[in-house]
């Protein structure tokens, strides 16, 4: 095969299926090496096929005819004099770019028991990072629930009331759980994006879950301590144990003991805790990797024939882990590799966490952004909202529990809207009618963080599956659906009064 204009991009997951399409769009020949066995697919939507809510099939992103796709192949070594990669059965593949788009890697915690003797994890042991982890957890719940262990309520949440369940701290773990019955037992260690998800997951389909996290509030990494703990409340309204300020220590045939001498009964134990970028294929060609695969503004690695983006990819110092960054990178490469100009720098970003009943935006970094703070918490409802406002913008923010008034916040965050002096506040008190008037977003608003998609892109189609197949709004962390859906709804009422 003649590699002229060929590029290859190592990695079939978010960001190469996003690059791979915005290359072909662009009449560019380009192969993707990867090696699961499955197609492209939505990451984020891994909770909601252990859920039981979609089908692995619902989560494929789709690629376009001309993308040389190969599945089940990993590169294992790459060539740089010759520009080549060789595969793991050592052929090669020649390129005129590559592209390391191999993603993160789910770091081991320090716990004794984890791994046999004979390497393999402990049968009760499961990483969630991949659809094949996703698949083998959800035989295994589906042979538990069959069983008849354990069942979910009507409302699709386990039956344990808040009386039941605690929210603990460093200051001791509670005890009090749901039943405990056998079987149906599960914790999950790591109290972050994946962990929650997990854990929602889990409760939905009638398992007994408990959540441990060493840090001393939950989603540690995005959010601050105040919207930590009214995360936890609300996981545990929704049936999970929430235990913070302590570090599981060892699996033994009790269970999961605690470092403070707790042991936590459990028939499964869920990994989430924490992943770093895919590196090794980078430092073994001797590119530049600090914590992540070194990238100027262009995506280049110290190699100006490779580019990394992604998980994988360090621009600045900074390593992201959301697909909206991943994605943005992609559409940037696309550009620069069909040669405009297009540069990228770490910005602004709104991650939602897709979990069922639980409702949390991050915008930007609330954890280390400087600026005057504004906020709103009511811990009854478990609601918690906050503005970091600087010189009149926002510069960050979370909002935990109420997102109605998501898309105005985004929009003025966005575009760097000096607002009032009064603006930030009204911002967190939403009402009906303020709700409401988001359909009247301005067409240049975005609305879809993951895909970068504006008010008025949406507004040129005529229907979700359009908006989906046009601009791949919905299709990533799926935070965008209603806001979408009431676009498309005014647009038709004002078509409808349009007179012909
Ligand atoms: C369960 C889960 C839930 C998540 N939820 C959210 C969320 O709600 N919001 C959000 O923004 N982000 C979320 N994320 C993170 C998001 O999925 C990632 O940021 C995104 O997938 C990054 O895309 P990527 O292409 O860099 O990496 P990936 O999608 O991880 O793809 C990397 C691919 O490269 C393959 N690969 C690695 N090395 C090689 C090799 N040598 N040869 C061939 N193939 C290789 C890997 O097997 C993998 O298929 C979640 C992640 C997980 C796992």
């Amino acid at each position: 095969m003649s590699s002229a204009g060929r590029v290859v991009v190592v990695g079939a997951g978010m960001a190469a299926a996003r690059l791979a399409d915005g290359l072909a769009a662009a009449g560019r020949a380009v192969t993707v090496l990867g090696d699961e066995p499955h197609p492209p697919y939505n990451r984020i939507l891994l909770s909601a096929v252990l859920e039981g809510t979609h089908d692995p099939a619902a989560l494929e992103l789709g690629l376009r005819d001309t993308v040389d796709l190969r599945l089940g192949t990993r590169v294992v070594d790459i060539h740089r004099e010759q520009r080549e990669v060789e595969l793991a059965d050592r052929s090669r593949v020649g390129y005129d770019a590559l592209v390391l788009a191999t993603g993160s890697i789910p770091t081991l915690p320090p716990i004794r028991g984890l791994v046999r003797p004979d390497g393999r994890l402990h049968e009760k042991v499961h990483a969630f990072r991949s659809l094949a982890d996703c698949e083998r957890l959800d035989a295994v719940v589906s042979t538990s629930s069959t069983n008849g262990v354990s069942t979910s309520s009507t409302d699709g949440v386990s039956t344990s009331s808040t009386d039941g369940v605690s929210t603990s701290s460093t200051n001791g773990v509670s005890t009090s759980s749901t039943n405990g019955v056998t079987g149906g037992r599960a914790v999950v260690v790591g109290g972050g994006l994946l962990g929650l998800q997990v854990a929602r997951a889990l409760s939905v389909r009638g398992l007994d879950v408990e959540v441990v996290e060493g840090g001393e509030h939950l989603l540690r990494g995005q959010v601050e301590e105040r919207a930590g703990r009214i995360i936890a409340r609300d996981l545990t309204r929704l049936g999970a144990t929430v235990y913070t300020g302590t570090r599981a220590v060892r699996l033994t045939d009790d269970g999961l003991v605690l470092d403070n001498g707790f042991t936590l009964e459990t028939d499964l134990v869920v990994l989430t805790a924490g992943g770093r970028p895919s590196t090794a294929l980078a430092r073994r060609a001797g590119l530049e990797v600090r914590r992540g695969i070194v990238v100027d503004e262009r995506l280049r690695t110290s190699d100006a024939h490779i580019y990394a983006i992604g998980d994988c990819a360090q621009r600045g110092g900074t390593v992201t882990g959301f697909v909206p960054p991943a994605w943005e990178q992609a559409a940037v490469l696309a550009r620069h590799l069909a040669g405009e100009e297009a540069s990228y720098e770490p910005g602004r970003h709104v991650v939602r966490l897709r979990a069922t009943g639980l409702d949390v935006a991050v915008l930007g970094d609330p954890v280390h952004a400087e600026g005057e703070v504004v906020e709103v918490t009511n811990p009854v409802v478990g609601s918690h909202r906050r503005l970091v406002v600087r010189d009149g913008r926002i510069v960050a923010g979370t909002l935990v529990g109420d997102l109605s008034r998501i898309g105005l916040i985004t929009q003025h965050y966005d575009r760097g809207t000096v607002l009032g002096a009064n603006e930030p506040g009204l911002l967190l008190m939403p009402d009906r009618a303020t709700a409401a008037a988001e359909p009247q977003l301005p067409d240049d608003a975005e609305v879809c963080s993951c895909a970068g998609v504006s008010a008025g892109a949406v507004r040129t189609c005529g229907s979700l599956e359009e908006v989906r197949d046009t601009t791949r709004a919905t299709t990533g962390c799926g935070g965008c659906s209603d806001a979408v859906r009431r676009l498309l709804a005014t647009r038709t009422t004002l078509l409808e009064g349009t007179p012909r």
